[in-house]
């Protein structure tokens, strides 16, 4: 697929896209502006039965991770019978494309105030972005988060699972889902820090509390402590091609997805 530059252009496709893939509603949690621009933050909700299991997907935090918001464009626009829009019948979505937009037209990681959005979770006068998603999420509880990121210097794609009891984790089958489509794992001992093994971080261990108070929560840790018992971060590799971030991005939500509506039948 063809790399869009332009937030507004992006986030009218996925809307477009999203519109007609069924989606019940779009809403528009905010305005974020700047040099004279003015790009909503939205949040797009898809419905299936009240008792199946509820997701939340995001992307774009980090505004030079260009991936993430281009593979919920593909997801959207996969054409039907696709493996997503079956799972989409048995769970309901919230569905959150580009939280960072300056930071995505600018190309950096942080949002036009030089503020690392996914560091704001624990502030009390957080950046504006981080504000609109607390105030969203903050009564929301879900069975799953997935995050969609990216890696500069990584040379494959890797992920962390955060769920504390460390029962029935998603994260090995979606390693094995890759590999089996060729795709290629970082499989360093230490990756950003932490111990990782064949891919897989566990954030709970081996990083301290400490660590979260000296740095700044990430949105994974807002969500586990408001009740979403796991959390996915996908982290895939800025060197490769577009397409190929795209495909690793699906494939590990489709297999987190498929993982989780097995673990809600048992
Ligand atoms: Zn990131």
């Amino acid at each position: 697929m063809e790399q869009i530059r332009d937030p507004g252009t992006l986030l009218n496709q996925i809307m477009a896209a999203a519109e007609k893939a069924g989606a019940k509603n779009i809403r528009v949690k905010g305005d974020i502006q700047w040099d004279g621009k003015n790009v909503p933050i939205i949040k797009i909700l898809f419905r299936s039965k009240p008792e199946n299991p509820r997701v939340l997907l995001s992307a774009g935090i980090h505004g030079d991770e260009p991936a993430g918001p281009h593979s919920v464009l593909s997801l959207l626009h996969s054409s039907k019978p696709s493996p997503f829009f079956s799972l989409l019948q048995e769970i309901n979505l919230d569905l959150l494309p580009l939280i960072n937009p300056s930071g995505f037209e600018k190309n950096t990681r942080e949002n036009t105030d030089k503020i690392d959005l996914n560091r704001e979770f624990a502030k009390g006068h957080p950046a504006f972005e981080v504000r609109l998603l607390m105030d969203d999420l903050r009564h929301k509880r879900y069975d799953l988060s997935v995050e969609f990121h990216e890696d500069i210097d990584a040379r494959g794609f890797y992920l962390y699972e955060h769920f504390p009891d460390m029962k029935d984790p998603f994260a090995p089958s979606i390693i094995s889902r890759l590999e089996e489509e060729g795709l290629t794992i970082l499989k360093d001992p230490i990756i950003e820090g932490m111990p990782a093994q064949n891919g897989i971080i566990h954030p709970g261990k081996g990083r301290k509390r400490s660590f979260f108070r000296r740095h700044g929560w990430p949105m994974a840790i807002y969500m586990f402590r408001h009740g979403t018992p796991r959390t996915i971060t996908l982290e895939t590799p800025t060197m490769a091609p577009l397409d190929e971030r795209v495909r690793m991005h699906r494939l590990a939500l489709e297999t987190a997805l498929e993982n989780l509506t097995q673990s809600m039948k048992k």
